[in-house]
């Protein structure tokens, strides 16, 4: 079992932390600030940096074959050798690329309040995300930017709290998620709140306010099939250079 400091706190970088086990799978520690891929959002890069100074990169970042374990995967599996349990690192992640998934995932809770409709899929990663909706119904490119950057210009607060599972159970509508159901059986249950637009359970890592979401615009509306649209986004800097 890994503590999950991300998920309290999505603006830690780094965290010092003891090494569970270092195998070919990966490197489990104690803590982490470390995101594991799920929910559709992209696990964290970064590397551990040893007592010695030595820096191991780690490519990517799993959920284990335990509940609650996460699975640092490094990118040479050979660097396990150098981690013994018991030894502390310091664990240090991709600064640009959490920022980019912060803002991505931040932007899709905004996209869900301007579709009224449930979400069969969803991946946010550092370069785009996409939502796919459940619906028949057209949408507006154009329209849907406008109305992200709307909610971005209102500087709405973005914050999280735990309830208990019967909480959830007694409000249904908070999951808009079809896919994605929120973990249960841990007796408590991570929802994700921006004041006004958006309420529903959501374990990732997201941006404290909508104006830190910044200049992000629907690159793309799609009809994937009868009954899914599948819009795209992009940060408009990139879009435009
Ligand atoms: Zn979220």
């Amino acid at each position: 079992m890994t503590e999950a400091l991300f998920r309290d706190d999505a603006t830690l970088l780094e965290c010092h932390a003891r090494v569970l086990m270092a195998d070919a799978l990966g490197v489990r520690l104690d803590r982490t600030v470390f995101y594991p891929q799920g929910g559709g959002q992209a696990g964290d890069t970064g590397m551990l940096r040893l007592s010695d100074g030595r820096e191991l990169q780690v490519a990517d970042t799993r959920k284990g074959a335990v509940p609650g374990e996460i699975v640092h995967v490094l990118a040479d599996t050979g660097d396990a050798a150098a981690l013994s349990p018991g030894s502390t690192v310091t664990a240090v992640i991709d600064r640009d690329r959490r920022a980019a998934h912060m803002r991505f995932h931040t932007a899709t809770h905004l996209l869900c309040a301007l579709v009224p409709h449930p979400v069969n899929g969803c991946s946010i990663t550092a370069r785009y995300a996409r939502l796919d909706f459940h619906m028949n119904q057209p949408l507006d490119r154009q329209q849907l930017t406008e109305g992200l950057s709307r909610l971005v210009a209102e500087a709405r607060p973005v914050r999280h709290r735990w309830i208990g599972e019967d909480e959830l159970e007694a409000n249904p509508q908070l999951v808009r998620s079809m896919s994605v159901m929120p973990p249960r059986g841990q007796g408590r249950i991570r929802v994700l709140e921006i004041e006004g637009v958006d309420l529903q359970p959501c374990g990732g890592t997201h941006v404290a306010n909508t104006a830190d979401v910044g200049d992000v615009v629907v690159t793309k509306v799609e009809k994937k099939s009868a009954m899914t649209r599948r819009v795209i986004l992009g940060f408009a800097e990139s879009a435009a250079g």
